[in-house]
């Protein structure tokens, strides 16, 4: 479904050329909880930031379902972006805005009539569990609670594709591992694929299927959970 292939982003920076991504090539399958690990400093966020269009790649391509991102106009720029859905370490909630007004706020975005993207939000904080929070703001929620905000909001337009960047980093074990449930759930009922990246181990080996280590800008192993952790 993703392919990614010799995908390079070189930045220009004060010291020189920064070399990001450096001939990335991946394949993700349809469905997949793929984890993207490596230190600080590898490319995880670059790479992210290309696969959610907001960065265009210096080289290289990437192909969801056989389009290409790299190529789109940028009229169709914003439709496959609205595919593409994100969860963030800091949740990034409108802090004015109750729980329903965040998770309506893509579809508002899309240009949703109001009825309808109500109806649709309110239906996905059932989903998260938090239908008993609808009207709460940000301020008044926990961790956990508002990433699954920070989750309803992100597959309000129905996204093939979930990205997480270090989305459990801010929690606590308990919360971490609700919102790992929670995820592993929207991944049956929605049938999407989730690129995530962490710095937790326990994360990886609690919902991934398949691995990637990320070091300099290029993936230097990729395999089954099973396969990576249990290398000597
Ligand atoms: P990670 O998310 O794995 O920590 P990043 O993708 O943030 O890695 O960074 C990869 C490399 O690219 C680092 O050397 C970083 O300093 C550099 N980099 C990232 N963004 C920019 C930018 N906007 N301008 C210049 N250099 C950048
Ligand atoms: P800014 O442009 O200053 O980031 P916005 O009001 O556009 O502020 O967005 C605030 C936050 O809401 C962003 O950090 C982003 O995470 C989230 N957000 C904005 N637009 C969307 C969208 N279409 N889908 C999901 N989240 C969004």
């Amino acid at each position: 479904m993703i392919k990614i292939n010799n995908l390079t982003k070189h930045y220009q920076a004060a010291q020189g050329k920064v070399e990001a991504i450096n001939g990335l090539n991946l394949e993700v399958n349809d469905g997949e909880i793929f984890g993207m690990i490596g230190p600080s400093g590898a490319g995880k966020s670059t790479l992210i930031r290309m696969l959610n269009l907001l960065e265009k790649p210096t080289s290289g391509s990437i192909t969801i379902n056989g389009t290409d991102l790299t190529a789109l106009s940028s009229q169709n720029l914003r439709a496959a972006r609205q595919k593409i859905g994100m969860i963030f370490q800091h949740f990034n909630l409108l802090s004015s805005r109750t729980v329903l007004e965040n998770v309506a706020f893509p579809l508002e975005i899309a240009g949703v009539r109001k009825k309808k993207r109500l109806k649709k939000a309110a239906d996905l904080i059932e989903l998260v569990g938090l239908a008993d929070r609808i009207d709460h703001y940000p301020s008044q929620l926990s961790g956990g609670q508002k990433q699954r905000v920070g989750i309803a909001r992100a597959l309000a337009n129905e996204p093939d594709l979930l990205l997480s960047d270090e989305a459990t980093s801010s929690l606590d074990p308990e919360s971490t591992r609700a919102i790992l449930e929670l995820l592993a759930r929207i991944r049956e009922k929605m049938n999407l694929t989730i690129i995530l990246i962490t710095h937790e181990m326990g994360v990886i080996k609690d919902i991934c299927d398949r691995v990637a280590v990320l070091e300099a800008g290029k993936i230097i192993e990729t395999g089954s959970v099973i396969e990576l952790f249990s290398r000597p």
